[in-house]
């Protein structure tokens, strides 16, 4: 069982705030800011390089905590500012050629489809989209239908920015393992909400965020890139510690993941994350995920009562991201209203997945997302305000 009371004692922006806007950036426990302070402190007050060498420990335990929430080896970790870097890391490594075909899904991020787009004009692959299932996650039977000789990576979103819906990644796994075929997984939104293993899930690459479910700080993000398919990457950039300048006219790329990272980068964002992952294993991403199901479903329950009132979300199981709209009533005036209220949500515009807007006609709609540390109180205080907005 969750302790909420604590939980919301060491999260101070509760008292100020009814936060829905987990997918958009959540509220920072104190010890993730704690360590962020201590280490901005130690770079005013003894020097940026000095205060790195203080936090060593803090900042080795960024891989091992890591390792041990995704079931990763440590030395296939990579600290990269943001889930978007992380993910560009590997994809534009990627050797794929003219007549290639990469599949994705119609849920998938617009960065991530504005790189297969760019990408594939430089280089002439095709791209596939997976049909959904009747749930509107990806249908996996299809997938494995789908892929061919010239299928060389699958690329698809855990859980979309857009709504409720979690992709089967395990599943998809499976058939991209049969296929012998590369598999990129966007956990963006789905590490720190949802217990992932990427064991489980059988991927080769991860990218992921440190400000949204993770509740660490923003400018902060990782990726994951199994042992087994480092050498299937050539790093889009190299520096001095991402590579080796062995000789005149020679380099070696770093062992491991790190060869995908920046040398110079925000060390107390590095250790702040490092310290959001230690906080959410401490609370267990079991109850967390628990948790989250639990207050969104009650969410979606109390909103979809609310005459004039849609809930949008697919999927069979469902994430901690409620997307809705109320009739009449632009998404945008609505957020701005709860923002009055002292109520944070955010609203998901077409340009965010394109694709699935438009194969839903979807309006922009309001997103309230919850996280482990919400309240029922809290669910029924915005379904009233919903009610009369
Ligand atoms: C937010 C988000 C991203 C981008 O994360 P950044 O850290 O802002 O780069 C990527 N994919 C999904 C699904 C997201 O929701």
């Amino acid at each position: 069982m969750i302790d909420i009371e604590k939980i919301r004692a060491e999260t101070p922006g509760c008292q100020r705030v009814l936060h829905f806007n987990n997918a958009g950036s959540s509220l920072m426990p104190t010890p993730v800011f704690d360590a962020l302070q201590r280490v901005l402190r130690d770079e005013n007050e003894v020097g940026g390089y000095e205060a790195e060498r203080r936090a060593q420990d803090d900042i080795q335990a960024f891989y091992t905590e890591f390792a041990g929430l995704l079931n990763a080896n440590p030395d296939e970790i990579a600290y990269i500012e943001n889930a978007t870097r992380a993910w560009d890391m590997a994809f534009y490594g990627l050797d794929l050629r003219p007549g290639d075909r990469v599949i994705t899904h119609e849920s998938e991020y617009a960065s991530n489809y504005l790189a297969f787009l760019q990408q594939s004009r430089r280089l002439g692959f095709e791209i596939d989209l997976v049909p959904s299932d009747e749930f509107g996650q990806i249908d996996v039977a299809a997938l494995d239908n789908m892929i061919g000789p010239k299928t060389k990576l699958i690329a698809i979103t855990h859980v979309p920015t857009q709504g409720g819906l979690i992709n089967p990644a395990a599943e998809a796994g499976k058939v991209a393992k049969k296929h012998g075929v590369l598999y990129m997984l966007d956990a963006c939104q789905s590490v720190g909400q949802i217990d992932v293993d990427v064991v489980e899930i059988g991927c080769d690459i991860l990218s992921g965020t440190g400000r949204k479910f993770l509740r660490g700080p923003r400018g902060t993000g990782f990726l994951y890139v199994r042992k087994e398919i480092l050498d299937q990457i050539d790093p889009p950039f190299v520096d001095l510690h991402s590579a080796t300048w062995t000789e005149a006219n020679g380099y070696e790329l770093a062992d491991g993941a790190r060869r995908f990272q920046n040398w110079e980068s925000y060390i107390a964002g590095r250790v702040g994350l490092m310290e959001a992952v230690r906080y959410a294993r401490k609370v267990g991403l079991a109850q967390i995920e628990a948790r989250v199901a639990q207050l969104a479903a009650s969410l979606r329950e109390a909103l979809s009562e609310i005459a004039g009132v849609e809930v949008h979300d697919l999927g069979c199981k469902k994430s901690g991201i409620v997307t809705f709209t109320k009739d009449g009533i632009d998404s945008r005036v609505i957020a701005e209203t709860c923002r009055d209220l002292g109520i944070n949500v955010s609203v998901a515009p077409i340009t965010a997945a394109r694709l699935d807007f438009e194969a839903r006609k979807l309006p922009a709609m309001v997103r309230a997302s919850v996280h482990y540390f919400n309240t029922d109180d809290e669910t029924d205080r915005f379904a009233n305000v919903l009610k009369q907005a």
